[in-house]
């Protein structure tokens, strides 16, 4: 198998509680690898046909050994690497991350109004996070992508005003729609806005022209006329992609998962703990890849992540 596209929760904490992730607070969960055994299994992942990679979690910025492990990371040959973040340290560290060979990285933006921002992120400072914005943009880290995860009644009205920042901007802003994940929101059905509401209000003000969409990718793409920046609805309810899913996901807990939405998976990091060499864990990694139904969810209306979504990565 090759082409596929894997996920890295690095780690399991978090400094922010979003709303719709973990608004309580997040437990002191060790992470299941090291870092040398982070980049085990990322050896191993390529050479099963990993391709594109994403380190994410919990916060992966908060990990202290992120240098040593992004440098090495960077080092694997085949692969692209890119990095999930909510910005907050992201000024100090945008320049190691391309240093080490990272080509972009995906932020939460989820308003760009300070009160909003800091109610959806548990505290988070708007400021700091559109700082580590233009730090990745001038590091390098292009098109930086700005994670909406839209919610009703709190950030549902900013959505041509996010339309607007693409003008100017080389961004891509991605519009997400909201999951039931569990440890989130209470009232996830009442919180829950369709793609198409969204698309909607902002060709009230802009008009928007498709672009191609990639193999596998789960946004769909618009520009527009004449803006620098592109503008995206991830629509895992009312428009799921898993027909073209090419996605593995490794959590913190060193489980590799297929699906956001299963339960089964396969636990790497039981099989370093128990001293499997290479060539079993690639036999393991083989056999799983196989068994595992590509781009099937056990239920594809029911978009729910089956474990917390900072374990999982998102
Ligand atoms: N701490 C980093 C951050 O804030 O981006 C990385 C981890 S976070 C779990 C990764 C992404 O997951 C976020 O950008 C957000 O878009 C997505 N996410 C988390 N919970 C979600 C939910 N309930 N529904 C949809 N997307 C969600």
């Amino acid at each position: 198998m090759s082409g596929l596209y894997l996920r890295l929760s690095v780690t399991g904490r978090c400094d922010l509680r979003c709303v719709y992730c973990r608004p309580g607070p997040v437990p002191r969960l060790a992470d299941a690898l090291d870092g040398p055994g982070l980049v085990r299994a990322a050896r191993l992942l390529a050479a099963a046909g990993v391709t594109k990679a994403r380190l994410t979690g919990g916060e992966p910025l908060l990990r202290p050994d992120l240098p040593d492990v992004a440098a090495a990371l960077g080092r694997i040959p085949g692969v692209t690497w890119s990095l999930t973040t909510n910005g907050q340290r992201l000024a100090g560290m945008a320049g190691m991350l391309a240093r080490a060979g990272f080509s972009r990285v995906n932020v939460s933006v989820d308003s760009l109004d300070p009160e909003v921002f800091r109610r959806i992120t548990g505290g988070g400072d708007l400021a700091r996070t559109l700082a580590g914005c233009r730090e990745a943009e001038r590091a390098g880290l292009v098109p930086v992508k700005w994670n909406v995860v839209v919610l009703r009644g709190i950030n549902d009205g900013e959505a041509e005003r996010f339309a607007a920042e693409t003008l100017d901007r080389a961004i891509e802003v991605r519009f997400i729609e909201c999951m039931p994940s569990p440890g989130g929101l209470a009232d996830p059905e009442e919180r829950y806005v369709p793609a198409a509401e969204v698309r909607a209000r902002i060709e009230r003000r802009f008009a928007l022209t498709p672009l191609p969409r990639g193999r596998g990718a789960t946004a769909e793409l618009f520009a527009i006329p004449g803006a620098r920046g592109r503008i995206g609805f991830i629509a895992p309810h009312s428009a799921p992609f898993c027909a073209e899913c090419n996605r593995l996901r490794l959590g913190s807990d060193g489980v590799l998962r297929p699906c956001l939405c299963r339960t089964d998976g396969l636990d790497l990091a039981a099989l370093f703990a128990a001293g499997a060499t290479d060539a079993g864990v690639s036999a393991e990694i083989s056999g799983a890849l196989a068994r595992w139904p590509r781009g099937l969810r056990p239920d594809p209306a029911r978009a729910a992540p089956a474990a917390p979504m900072h374990l999982l990565g998102g």
